[in-house]
């Protein structure tokens, strides 16, 4: 483990900022906590409102056992204690977008406890320091709905279609010590949450959103009082919210001022936070446990089920990819950093191993190699995802094997991609027309080279004189009036024959 030095200069000295993040991730069911109203996200405004969520008089909750089960599978992925007993409580606070006035929640019996994530401070960079971040809690809420302000002052819309789907509320300890960490952290979050597939983990749409928690110390001094930045929701602003807001609270304290605990917000325009309101005290809430439901009692087959279902996960599958299949530090955790990287890669390498009659191990690499240069760099190019790839994995391992088998050389399997792209046919189909095969014709090749030796005696007599370097440049003009189409070992192997 190496601590990071995140400091904040200051006119009294250096600063250190502690940060604690409290996660809100949607679970990705079809029905909401306590009702079966479905949750799709952009759906016309009060298309998707039960009474329940609505909060009719006489209304009961019930509670969504997949909902349950998401959020305990979440817990497990995260090495948490799974809590067998817990209750919902009642937060009461008034809200125009809460039609309950109170949110249910769990404040003394959360659904999960402790567990940890291991981050790296740089994903894409192996080598860069990693950190354990301990998890306090998980516990499980609904959520309220959307006020929208119309341009006209005097107009506010509800939208409760939100109101009352499932959320996870995950509560770090502040163990982060700046925002590139709190970054890795968030990032670590959303990929783990995406394998276990309990929350999408778009923060463009809010299904994720971070509240941020910033206090500032004297390294190694006693914790200060803190500040929390709510719903910011991109990695990015977290971490300017983080900056900003440690630099601000550095700036009080040394001008003589003081921090309250108080709600902020953040301001993505300006990149800076601003005071939301002050923080009421947990009690003002006055907790209470919901007398509509009964506590959850998890049985060990449930358990069990969960436990079950749940996939490799990332950290497993990038010792797996380094270790059993071979693959560099940097692409394992490029190929492991995200779950659908990681199936359309697996997928690749089943067919590739399928098709080339060898063992995966084998056609790792080139794999790996071809999804991270060729591909990554298409879909870039593109504006695309993996997922909205125009290219299969079957396609990829067909022109894989082409390459591997000799049938065409690297240089024409970039140029076959390109057409593949461009035309949708596969790769074989495209070779076959355009007579890209790589031809080990000796008799053709070696009228290639008498020909190139012809008209360009001169550089003939200074290879021969001793200027090795040429060679590259008659395999260069070879491979050209080959069209890239001639087997290099074997133009290597007539060439040398020629010239020597
Ligand atoms: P609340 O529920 O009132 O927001 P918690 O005690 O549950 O308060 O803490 C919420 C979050 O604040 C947690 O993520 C925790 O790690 C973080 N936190 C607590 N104390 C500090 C501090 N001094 N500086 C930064 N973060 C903190
Ligand atoms: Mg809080």
């Amino acid at each position: 483990m190496t601590e990071s030095t995140y400091r904040i200069h200051g006119d009294t000295g250096e600063w250190e900022v502690v940060i604690g993040l409290e996660v809100h991730a949607q679970v990705t069911t079809q029905a909401k906590l306590f009702s079966g109203a479905p949750t799709a996200f952009g759906a016309e405004p009060n298309t998707q409102v039960s009474l329940v969520d609505a909060a009719m008089p006489g209304m009961l909750p019930v509670p969504n056992r997949e909902c349950i089960r998401q959020a305990v599978r979440t817990g497990m992925a995260l090495g948490a204690v799974i809590n067998k007993w817990s209750r919902f409580d009642r937060k009461n606070y008034f809200y125009a977008d809460l039609p309950q006035g109170y949110q249910i929640s769990q404040l003394y019996h959360p659904l999960v406890g402790e567990g940890a994530i291991d981050v790296q401070l740089d994903e894409k960079d192996p080598e860069s320091p990693t950190k354990t971040i301990g998890i306090e809690r998980i516990h499980v809420e609904q959520d309220a709905g959307k006020l929208m302000h119309d341009q006209h002052p005097t107009r506010s819309y509800v939208d409760l279609n939100r109101s009352g789907v499932a959320l996870m509320e995950i509560v770090s300890r502040p163990d982060m010590r700046s925002p590139q960490e709190a970054g890795a952290y968030l990032s670590k979050l959303r990929s783990i949450l995406r394998y276990v597939g309990s929350c999408d983990g778009n923060m463009d749409q809010g299904s994720m959103r971070a509240d941020v928690n910033v206090s500032v110390r004297k390294p190694g001094g006693e914790l200060g009082t803190r500040t929390e930045t709510k719903n910011v929701n991109s990695v990015r602003f977290v971490m300017q919210a983080i900056e900003s807001e440690a630099q601000r609270q550095v700036e009080v304290i040394e001008s003589g001022g003081r921090i309250v605990q108080e709600t902020r917000l953040f301001d993505p325009d300006k990149g800076e936070t601003r005071s939301m309101r002050s923080k009421e005290d947990a009690h003002d809430y006055r907790y209470f446990p919901d007398p509509d439901l009964l506590p959850l009692e998890l049985d060990d087959a449930f358990l069990d089920e969960c436990k079950a279902s749940l996939p490799e996960l990332p950290d497993a599958k990038r010792r797996r990819y380094e270790g059993d299949l071979g693959l560099t530090a940097y692409n394992a955790a490029v190929l492991t950093a995200d779950a659908d990287t990681a199936r359309w890669f697996e997928a690749l390498l089943a067919e590739s191993a399928r098709v080339q009659k060898k063992g995966e191990p084998e056609v790792a690499r080139a794999a790996a190699n071809w999804l991270i240069s060729d591909l990554f760099g298409a879909l870039n190019r593109l504006g695309k995802s993996i997922d909205t790839s125009p290219v299969s994995p079957e396609e990829g391992a067909e022109l894989l094997a082409l390459i591997a088998d000799g049938t065409i050389s690297n240089t024409i399997g970039k140029q076959v991609f390109e057409i593949m792209l461009e035309t949708g046919d596969t790769p074989g189909k495209i070779v076959e027309e355009k007579g890209l095969k790589q031809t080990s014709d000796t008799g053709a090749i070696e009228k290639v080279i008498a020909d190139i030796m012809a008209a360009n005696e001169d550089k003939v007599v200074e290879y021969r004189g001793g200027k090795d370097k040429l060679f590259g440049f008659f395999v260069g003009q070879t491979m050209k009036a080959m069209q890239g189409k001639a087997n290099p070992q074997v133009v290597n192997e007539l060439l040398k024959k020629a010239l020597g």
